[in-house]
């Protein structure tokens, strides 16, 4: 049966919210508080954002939570606002198709098509594969993280690899390191030496800031080994710091 006017609003159940963070290992080092405050903000994001299945999926409450969890760890110390401008996440249960048009330097109009498995379209709805968030490919990966990352990237216009920063952060400083970093990643894969970062990071700058996001969040040692200077970028923006480099 189906009321109108009526929107549900599921309620995060204790017995998913413990289920979605037993699946998400990254958040398990949080220390009570923090894990408080992920499971208040979590249940601020599904009252905030609306979730549609894609492709015959049902998006069962359990999989709103993951996906709710997820999203909320990269902005626990910033809040919400991060993710102000858009309101749907539209999952599928698998990779899904999308056609491109672009034109190039010369006006020629080209169409193709691609398969992803994540999609943040500007100001518009965030778009993922339920089979890679459930079962990340790798370690270091995490597709909803990636994808927040990119919708922090264009709050302040096109996806570049440069959020809008906290004040008290240098732009010159963050654009130095980044693009520092970015063009040693390259310049390994230049040299056929495999890099330990996802070398998906190498497509563009706007790509090695959501990876570099996601290696923060899941494997932070790597990154903060291999990227030091970035790692410290992104400890100062999200305000985190998740191997403990302040503390220990
Ligand atoms: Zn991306």
């Amino acid at each position: 049966m189906r009321l109108w006017g009526f929107r549900r609003r599921p309620k995060l159940t204790d017995a998913h919210w413990r289920a979605a963070l037993t699946a998400t290992p990254h958040a398990a080092r949080l220390s009570p508080n923090d894990r408080q405050r992920l499971r208040t903000l979590t249940e601020q994001f599904l009252a905030a954002k609306t979730f549609e299945g894609a492709a015959g999926l049902e998006v069962a409450d359990a999989m709103r939570a993951l996906i709710a969890l997820r999203a909320c760890l990269p902005v626990l110390h910033l809040g919400l606002d991060g993710y102000d401008g858009w309101s749907g996440i539209v999952v599928y249960p698998a990779d899904f198709r999308v056609h491109e048009e672009y034109e190039d330097e010369i006006g020629v109009v080209h169409r193709g098509q691609a398969d992803l498995c994540g999609q943040s379209i500007a100001r518009g709805p965030m778009v993922l594969s339920w089979e890679t968030v459930e079962h990340p490919p790798a370690p270091d990966q995490d597709l909803v993280i990636h994808e927040c990352a990119h919708k922090l990237d264009t709050l302040n216009g096109p996806a570049d690899g440069f959020p809008p920063l906290p004040a008290g952060m240098s732009g010159s400083e963050w654009t130095r390191d980044f693009t520092a970093a970015f063009e040693s990643l390259v310049q390994q894969l230049d040299r056929d030496k495999e890099p330990r970062l996802d070398p998906y990071a190498a497509t563009d700058p706007s790509e090695f800031f959501a990876v570099a996001c996601e290696t923060f969040f899941t494997q932070p040692v790597l990154l903060y080994e291999d990227f030091p200077a970035v790692y410290r970028q992104l400890q100062q923006f999200f305000r985190q710091d998740p191997i403990g480099t302040t503390t220990a």
